[in-house]
């Protein structure tokens, strides 16, 4: 098996840029397994609103209601490359809408649904041969062997402030707050829990070369970029140009 790194973190630290990037310097696939989630979590508003003649609006904490979720994921084919497509849709602009940003973390806090899941991104990272693999739960559940575990965090304004771009100021308020909600979901479900900070940074704190925690409040993404790869080259992963033997000289 390749190099596998593990990026983890709360919505809006950067994790989809620093994966980018990772994957290009060092020639690896990416996986961004929030578009996963987000893909199943689109199928059930799609399957669920026909089946209530409407749009999904209704949550329910109801067991039943949590294993027809999970049967209807089990049955979506969901494809994560450049593209993310939906039982051969392309739903790589539909899964980003407000719509699904508040929908998708009820899905993913379903056992069942992660079960189904975390098995698609073990067997994806077996196919890719390791990869750079983000979202909530990589470095705790779906590769805690992982030759990297990144957390990633910033403040929650930081975040906001990301992911609203050009948005106008009230847009920037609903968006906090629908981050915060998030987060709060992400971090405190029964399975596969984003940690909090201070457990990642205890975590860290006990000397392990093979994680790191990051606050990108400070940082723009070219620093975030080189503190990974000062630590990588630590636990011997290098860019492929700077690999022992691999000069063309030596040929
Ligand atoms: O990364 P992104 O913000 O797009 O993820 C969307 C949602 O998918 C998260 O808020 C979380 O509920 C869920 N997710 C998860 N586990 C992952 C990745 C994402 O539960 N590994």
């Amino acid at each position: 098996m390749g190099s596998i790194i593990a990026i983890d973190g709360p919505a809006g630290s950067g994790k989809s840029t620093l994966a980018r990037s990772l994957g290009d310097v060092l020639g690896l696939h990416v996986l961004d397994t929030g578009a996963m989630y987000r893909a199943a979590a689109l199928k059930v508003i799609y399957v669920m609103g026909k089946e209530q003649s409407g749009t999904l609006t209704e949550v329910s904490s109801d067991k039943s209601w949590s294993l027809h979720v999970a049967e209807i994921v089990k049955k979506s084919v969901i494809v994560i490359e450049d593209r993310v497509s939906l039982d051969g849709q392309d739903v790589t602009e539909e899964i980003r809408t407000d719509q699904v940003d508040g929908f998708v973390s009820f899905v993913a806090s379903i056992p069942a649904v992660r079960k189904d899941l975390v098995s698609r991104q073990r067997q994806w990272i077996a196919m890719h041969n390791g990869g750079v693999v983000e979202g909530r739960d990589i470095g705790t559940v779906v590769c805690p062997d992982a030759d990297l575990k990144v957390y990633l965090t910033a403040s929650i304004e930081a975040r906001a402030e990301r992911r609203a771009g050009e948005r106008a100021t009230g847009e920037r308020a609903k968006l906090e707050s629908m981050i915060d909600r998030r987060d709060e979901l992400d971090m405190n479900r029964s399975t596969g829990a984003l940690p909090s900070l201070e457990l990642a940074a205890l975590a860290e704190s006990a000397g392990r070369d093979d994680m790191i925690v990051i606050d990108s409040t400070e940082h723009d993404a070219s620093d975030v970029l080189s503190i990974v790869l000062a630590r990588l080259e630590k636990v011997g992963i290098h860019p492929p140009s700077t690999q022992i033997g691999y000069e063309t000289d030596e040929i």
